[in-house]
């Protein structure tokens, strides 16, 4: 059960989850009121004022292309589909539940989309905007209803203007020379030895899995091949996952884990990275452990280390193992909780070793 959760966790990357104290009777139509795709990829939203919204991405699968949905509050009168132009396969508009209404946009194939980046705006109390894709798709605008209509007396509250900041503006990954890098990334422990458990029962197998397929994701979006030891909850032990870095060409490895304190301690809290020996090896753990903190504020700094850990010691190229936080900390625990926390941490661990490939290597 834990695990299909984790799955699912996975497989549905919720863009953003958007809480407001205000929900509407099951009964009410629907919250939405007019839509529009832009030219550029923009798409604008009118709703009801004060709406709870909720976004969602899936990869593609058999079944169907990309998918990115919003579902809002209030039944649909009409479910219907609309042809889509440039990378844009169809839109629906359906009741998946009696008294929801979805708007959901597939996108053909061949698109390129970067569902990590995306951030949904709120632009005043019954507007959003969110970009989907490039202006460099030709794309006919397709709409309805008029998304820009003002709402009768009410004032944009400045205060009640929601607006979510990009923030992972900070965080644009580099560009290194396509083909080129090797990378083995080490999601530590797996299957029968969960790693640590933090507070709630979080588990270490669980959140540096996630991590690691992140970081994958975001490295070979740069073109650099990745390999991970583990794709899944298996057992692995220590020799295996040194062998399938010293079998191949990497340039550098990456394990990650997730710490734990003695006694469960909730005050400690942090993050660390280690490296065996040599200068390159310090240098990858320096480059990670700085974004780490960057995307971790409030947790304390615990260092760059010399570690004699078995799958840095012994792996053959830089290695480096890095604790992006503390299972039973009472700050990094609530945060490793949360997937768009540990979007962030791929990114920054993604963002360290780019910085390292192309200096370096
Ligand atoms: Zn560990």
């Amino acid at each position: 059960m834990k695990k299909l959760l984790d799955n699912r966790l996975f497989r549905y990357l919720s863009v953003f989850l958007f809480l407001n104290s205000s929900i509407l009777p099951v009964k009410s139509s629907s919250a939405l009121a007019a839509w529009a795709i832009n030219t550029n990829g923009v798409l604008e939203l009118r709703t009801k004022s004060n709406t709870n919204l909720k976004a969602y991405f899936q990869k593609a699968n058999q079944i169907s292309g990309d998918r990115f949905w919003i579902d809002f509050p209030g039944e649909l009168k009409n479910p219907r589909t609309i042809n889509g132009n440039g990378p844009i396969k169809e839109i629906r508009l359906g009741k998946p539940d009696k008294g929801k209404t979805r708007l959901v946009i597939e996108f053909k194939e061949e698109t390129y989309l970067k569902p990590l980046t995306w951030q949904m705006v709120g632009l005043d109390q019954n507007r959003w905007r969110i970009k989907l894709f490039n202006s460099k798709y030709s794309f006919k605008k397709i709409g309805e209803g008029l998304v820009e209509k003002k709402i009768g007396n009410i004032k944009a509250n400045k205060n009640l203007i929601h607006k979510k900041k990009n923030n992972y503006g900070y965080l644009k990954l580099p560009e290194v020379k396509r083909n080129k890098f090797e990378v083995v990334i080490d999601p530590g422990h797996g299957g029968p030895d969960p790693g640590a458990i933090g507070i709630g029962g979080i588990r270490e197998t669980d959140v540096v899995l996630e991590v690691s397929k992140i970081v994958k994701k975001l490295l070979s979006e740069k073109g650099v091949k990745v390999r991970l030891t583990r794709t899944k909850e298996v057992d692995l032990d220590l020799p295996p996952r040194v062998s399938i870095a010293n079998n191949t060409n990497a340039d550098i490895f990456v394990s990650i884990h997730a710490n734990a304190s003695r006694g469960k301690r909730r005050d400690i809290n942090g993050l660390e990275t280690f490296y065996y020996r040599g200068w390159r090896g310090r240098l990858l753990a320096k480059r990670i452990q700085k974004q780490i903190l960057r995307v971790s504020p409030g947790s304390p700094d615990r260092g760059v280390k010399q570690g004699r850990f078995y799958v840095i010691k012994n792996t053959r190229m830089p290695a480096v193992l890095v604790e992006i936080g503390f299972l039973t900390g009472r700050l990094d625990a609530r945060r490793l909780e949360k997937i768009t926390h540990r979007k962030r941490l791929a990114y920054a661990i993604a963002k360290g070793i780019l910085e390292y490939l192309d200096k370096v290597v």
